[in-house]
């Protein structure tokens, strides 16, 4: 599979969460999977890139222009699309996605996970989307979730339609799975 993974442009706090990236790529690698994602350098986005591409798989980024130097764009990927929008970067993102995955990060990221999670909702594509609650990160998200369902702004199946895992064999197992 193509996989786009969403996470951190910063490294974050927890050093768990570098190990993760790392270690996801690794395992994207290790099942045959290429990357696609942001085109970073920097923190988890980084970490992710270079793992999959020492393990030998395609990493395909995309990146707007004006982000190119402020997210330091990757020099060494399989292919880097520079793009002229972030409107422009996203629909490269999901178009070339069998499935995506997001890992801790930051508003970025959780805009991105919410866009192709509603819009899988809303049936306008079927791939699947995983979330990694890696050591709890994602409780207080997971938490408005089920508020948003008790408050009945939405139904169950804002939760059966994403893939909640806290460790990455669990997640990447759900996720061939589900595809
Ligand atoms: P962050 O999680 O905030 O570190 O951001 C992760 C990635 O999301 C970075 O590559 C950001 O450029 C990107 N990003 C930030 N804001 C948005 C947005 N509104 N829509 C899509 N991507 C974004």
């Amino acid at each position: 599979m193509h996989i786009t993974v969403f996470c951190g442009s910063k490294p974050g706090l927890d050093p768990d969460f570098i190990l993760a990236a790392r270690r996801l790529g690794e395992q994207l690698a290790q099942r045959g999977h290429d990357l696609v994602y942001g085109g970073a350098k920097v923190g988890l986005m980084g970490a992710v890139a270079d793992s999959v591409l020492a393990g030998g798989r395609e990493v395909i980024g995309a990146i707007p222009k004006a982000l190119v130097s402020k997210e330091v764009a990757h020099d060494g990927l399989t292919k880097l699309h520079v793009v002229d929008t972030m409107h422009e970067r996203k629909a490269i993102l999901s178009g070339e996605a069998d499935a995506f995955i997001a890992l801790p990060g930051g508003p970025g990221t959780m805009e991105e996970l919410f866009e192709v999670w509603t819009w899988r909702m809303l049936g306008y594509h079927h791939k699947p989307v995983a979330l990694l609650n890696l050591n709890g990160y994602y409780d207080p998200l997971l938490a408005m979730i089920d508020r948003m369902i008790s408050a009945e702004f939405a139904w169950s199946d804002l939760t059966t339609s994403l893939i909640v895992a806290n460790d990455i064999d669990d997640l990447l197992n759900r996720l061939e799975a589900a595809r």
